[in-house]
């Protein structure tokens, strides 16, 4: 089921591009948090099977993640594989599930980040890529840059083996029909910001702390429906959407994207623990239920720090989330107060 994750993992190890990770303290509390977007996700907006399918899928997702951290895996590893398995699924905004824009092009984003030296990939604006986080991996361990785009980053993606699907794999007709509602509003560039049922972010990320205290943290996105063709968002933007540091947090966020990257929403959340001392769940909420919320901006972020706390802060109705804990408590989430 994980099969191209794990291919890609394995490949990363036999090229001698990552190593597996040694062990060093073997008794550290390991865990993980994911989400899967946030907005007006209200109860009743979803019937009972589409939001089993969701839940279960939020939990395959981060249990996936969590086996990587249990087994000696390095956060890296279970924050990859926990993306992989959120953008094969049809209900989110990101690989097989991703949004349309203007064009009705899928045109996706990603990024990873690694905790222990600052390290860091990310792809934007490309296009048939399966897995977009798996080619944000590839640019991180096999090239000189940090982010690439549009085609430059496809010929790259073929030239280090990353899969390709064709335009009927990205195709949903969930995803088609907002495409068509954008399109027939009378103010389609702000169509994302109506009050509809519809009108919510389900962009995909993961963050995690492993055996050796390393954090990593990994978005990944197809933007915002009826997007202008080379629109690109937080996701991919190192310290917007997504940011790691072993001696701060990890974080990974969703939401109106334009926003995020002005209020550098995952450095911002990172600085203020490093900097302030302040924890992370205080940290998060001045930045989401401040600073993000005075700008007008919706979303929320998941992140951890150094000890492995959780903070799942949104300032929307609802936001797919799912963790498992330093304790090993599996938490799934949808709306606020569950
Ligand atoms: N943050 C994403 C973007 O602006 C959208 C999302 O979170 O769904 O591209």
């Amino acid at each position: 089921m994980y099969r191209h994750a794990i291919t890609f993992i394995l490949s990363l190890i036999v090229s001698g591009a990552m190593s597996m990770t040694v062990i060093a303290n073997p008794g550290a509390a390991v865990a993980i948090a994911i989400h899967a977007g946030s907005g007006t996700i209200r109860k009743g907006d979803f019937d009972d099977a589409r939001e089993q399918e969701v839940r279960e899928t939020l939990e395959r997702a981060v249990k996936a993640g969590h086996q990587i951290l249990t087994s000696g895996g390095s956060s890296l590893d279970a924050v990859t594989l926990a993306i992989t398995i959120l953008e094969d699924s049809p209900h989110f905004n990101a690989g097989k599930g991703a949004v349309f824009n203007a064009e009705a092009r899928n045109e996706l984003d990603a990024s990873i980040m690694d905790g222990s030296n600052l390290s860091a990939g990310a792809v934007a604006a490309v296009h048939n890529i399966r897995n977009p986080i798996l080619l944000a991996r590839k640019v991180m361990s096999d090239s000189v840059h940090v982010m690439l785009m549009g085609e430059g980053a496809e010929v790259f993606a073929r030239n280090h083996g990353i899969e390709f699907e064709d335009d009927e794999y990205f195709f949903t007709d969930h995803r088609w029909q907002q495409l068509q509602k954008a399109k027939a509003s009378a103010n389609p560039e702000a169509y994302q910001l109506s009050e509809s049922p519809d009108d919510w972010f389900s962009t995909v990320g993961a963050v995690a702390i492993d055996h050796e205290g390393n954090l990593a943290a990994g978005t990944s996105t197809g933007g915002m429906t009826n997007k202008r063709w080379g629109r690109v968002g937080d996701s991919p933007i190192i310290g917007a959407g997504t940011y790691a540091d072993n001696r701060s947090c990890a974080v990974s966020a969703t939401g109106h994207g334009e926003y995020f990257i002005r209020a550098t929403v995952a450095h911002d959340i990172c600085s203020r623990v490093q900097y302030q001392g302040i924890s992370l769940g205080d940290a998060a909420d001045a930045v989401i239920n401040g600073q993000l919320t005075e700008m007008g901006g919706d979303g929320g972020i998941i992140a951890m720090d150094r000890k492995g706390n959780i903070s799942l802060t949104f300032n929307t109705a609802g936001m797919y989330r799912a963790s498992v804990d330093t304790a090993g408590t599996v938490y799934v989430g949808i709306y606020r107060d569950e």
